[in-house]
Order: C-alpha cells, then structure tokens, then sequence
C-alpha cells in the first residue's frame, strides 16, 4: 500500500536550507571543524534564580499532574505586572492574557482561530517562516508585503492591492525584526492600529526580540495605543529574553476575544505548560533589569565585533539596535546562497542565506550572534580569509 499524504502537507515548502544543510554534513564528514552562526539560540545560560525556581517546583506534586488550561493565575498576573512595569500597558490577566507553549506554538495556530480556507494573511517578506506555514495548514492564503533597507524594513500599507485586503484576516509584524533585525518607529505601530481598524483586519505584532536590545535603545508595546485592543495581539517569549529557548514558554495579549479564541483552539489541541516551568517563568519575569542589561552588553560586543570584521572586507551591514542579528548585504554581485555555499565550502562557516525568508531577502544573509565568543571570532577570522581570497576589495 502507499501512504496517502493530506494536500497541507505536500504543500509544506522542502525544508528551506536543506541544501546547505547537505553541504555542511559532507564538511563535517570530511573532518572540517564547521562553525554555525546560522540559527538564533542563546549559547548563554539560563540564570539561576529561575533554575532554582524550577527545580522547587518540579519537587512538588501538585505540579505533576495535568496543569491549569488557561496557565496559572499567577503567571498570568506577572505577565500583567510585567506588563504594567514594562510599557505601563494595565492588562486584565483574566481576559487578554493566555500563555503559550512557546510563541511559535502560538503563532503557528493563531490563523486556525481566525482564517477560513481561501482567506488572506497578510505578512512581511522577507519573514519568520511560521507566519506562512500556520497560515497554509489553516487554509489561508499568504499575501507578502516587501520589506527593503530604503523603508527601513518596514512595509508600506498603503500599497497593499484591493484584491489581497478583501478577505484580509490578519497582519503580522515583527519588531525588531527577525531576520531583518530593524526596529519600528512608533508612528508606524500607529499607522498599523489605524490601517487595521480600518480594514477590519487583526493585527498580531511578534515582539520575540523586545528585550534583546543595544546602544540604550528601548522597545514600545503596540498595547501602548489605546485603540489597539480593538484590533491587536502581541506575542512575547521567555526565549530571548532569559536564554530559555529549550524551555518553551511565552505569551500572547491583547484583544480579549482573539485570546479568548485562541485559548479555545489550544484547549483542545495541548494541555498547557508543565506548572514547574511556569514557575519558573513567573521567576523570570521579576529578574532584575540589571540581568538583563549585562547579558545585552555582552551580545552588543558580539554585534560590534561582526560588524567590525565585515567593516573589515568591504561589506556595510546596517548597525542593528536589537534582536539576535546582523543582517548584512552580501558581497556585490553574490546571491545569497552562493554566498553561503562559499563560506561553508571554502571555509567551514555557516550562515543564512535572506533569500530563505523570502524573495527580498535575496541580496543579504544573516549573522547570529549566538555563537561563543571565541567561536565567533575564529568563524569571523576565517570569513575574512575567504573573502580576501576571492579578491573583494578591502577597504
Ligand atoms: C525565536 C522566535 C520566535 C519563537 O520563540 P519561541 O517562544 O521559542 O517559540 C517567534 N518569533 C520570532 C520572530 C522568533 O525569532
């Protein structure tokens, strides 16, 4: 017999670097010392106060059985009392308030509460490739919206065609960006609010990288507007934040009854976050700023380091004022894969091509900043190697 297979899923796109992923496994089989600065996961540890709060809770039973659906009460109201410090944003942690497995798992299942097959999603090119597959395995249909460094990275709502808004559901932004590491000027949060409203689209704003900022920069909530509880939800995750990306947990706020419909989607598919990592979420919330502060002083060194070494061979990357990322034009003339395959053929390095984010990516590639510190420096030293071999003009 041969196994009949769902259209949603031969519909998933291969596996966007699979063949990068080819070339890097026959380096490796080959013997060369293969660095990656290709995915966005803190090397750096999880710091201890939130060990220790779980390792209290996972010692109490009470946190061994099936948890709360809705998450704990106290999570939630320390995602609000975050909230409230943070942005001084006031949130009902009983109606706009629902933790998640991990914002991907969010992401990924929002469009099922909102989208009917043959129905829009608006959303970013290039972008985090989970707004288009939830909206694929929902039915829906993916309208881009071109990013270019001459707009900063940020889309231009009024040039979305009348066809694409029709049957428009939802708009999703990313600020700061990943992989485009740009920041939004509030203005523009404004405009999105107005341009949702307006077109009675709900607006999901991934605010993953919020905290992972340098240079003094300080991100704002789009919850900030007051009008944007009408229309908007903004996702959070302890992942980089805290360095708790093998933890799995985040949140999404905002609109009470896009919370209330994503809850009821999530009640019947998981069974929520094992308690003792609430717990240790809750640990995580009230972490001191200065914690916060010396883990991006020491990322910001990264940051200044890769820029320097590309500086160093001709290429002018944009100065990123958050995330995870250096995002950086490719040398001239290169696409972006060609770039990548060359690192890791010529010198064991990788890093991802923008073209895997969508077609205006092509052009650049992306530098994470998760590497350890003498990791980084060797991999930089050895993409200064390869470029000054292929001839790139140094300044
Ligand atoms: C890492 C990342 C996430 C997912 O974070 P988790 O909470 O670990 O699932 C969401 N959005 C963007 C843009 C990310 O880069």
């Amino acid at each position: 017999m041969s196994i009949q297979f769902a259209d949603r899923i031969s519909n998933l796109p291969p596996y966007l670097f699979a063949e990068l992923d080819k070339l890097r496994d026959a380096r490796r089989a080959e013997g060369v010392d293969v660095i990656s600065l290709g995915i966005g996961d803190p090397d750096l540890p999880t710091p201890d106060p939130i060990l220790d709060a779980l390792d209290r809770a996972a010692r109490d039973p009470v946190n061994h059985r099936y948890p709360e659906y809705y998450g704990l009460d106290e999570l939630r109201e320390a995602i609000a009392a975050w909230y409230a410090r943070r942005f001084q944003v006031d949130l009902d942690p009983a109606t706009e308030i629902v933790p998640l497995i991990g914002s991907k798992e969010g992401i990924a299942h929002l469009p099922l509460a909102l989208v009917n097959p043959g129905d829009t999603v608006l959303m970013t090119d290039p972008g985090y490739p989970v707004y288009a597959i939830g909206t694929m395995l929902a039915g829906g249909v993916s309208h881009s919206l071109p990013l270019t460094s001459e707009r900063g990275w940020i889309p231009d709502l009024d040039d979305i065609p009348a066809d694409a808004l029709a049957n428009a559901r939802l708009l999703w932004l990313c600020y700061p960006g990943n992989p485009t590491a740009a920041v939004a000027p509030f203005e523009f949060f404004e405009e999105a609010v107005d341009f949702a409203r307006a077109n009675n689209v709900v607006l999901a704003q991934d605010a993953a990288y919020s905290e992972v900022v340098f240079d003094g920069y300080r991100c704002r909530s789009i919850l900030e507007i007051p009008e944007a509880r009408d229309v908007a939800v903004e996702f959070h995750s302890l992942s980089k934040t805290y360095n708790m990306t093998g933890w799995r947990i985040g949140w999404m706020a905002g609109n009470a009854e896009v919370v209330e419909a994503l809850g009821r989607v999530k009640t019947n598919v998981d069974s929520g976050i094992f308690q003792a990592v609430q717990h240790a979420a809750i640990a995580a919330l009230n972490i001191e700023q200065d914690w916060i502060d010396a883990r991006n002083a020491h990322l910001q060194d990264r940051r200044d380091r890769v820029i320097s070494a590309l500086r160093n061979v001709g290429i002018a990357p944009e100065v990123p004022k958050a995330s995870l990322y250096v995002w950086s034009p490719t040398p001239a003339g290169m696409t972006s894969v060609d770039f990548a395959a060359r690192l890791i053929n010529e010198v064991g390095v990788i890093v991802t091509p923008g073209v895997g984010f969508g077609a205006y990516g092509e052009g650049h590639f992306r530098i994470s900043l998760t590497t350890p510190d003498d990791r980084l420096d060797e991999a930089l030293e050895r993409i200064d190697e390869a470029l000054e071999r292929s001839g790139t003009v140094r300044f």
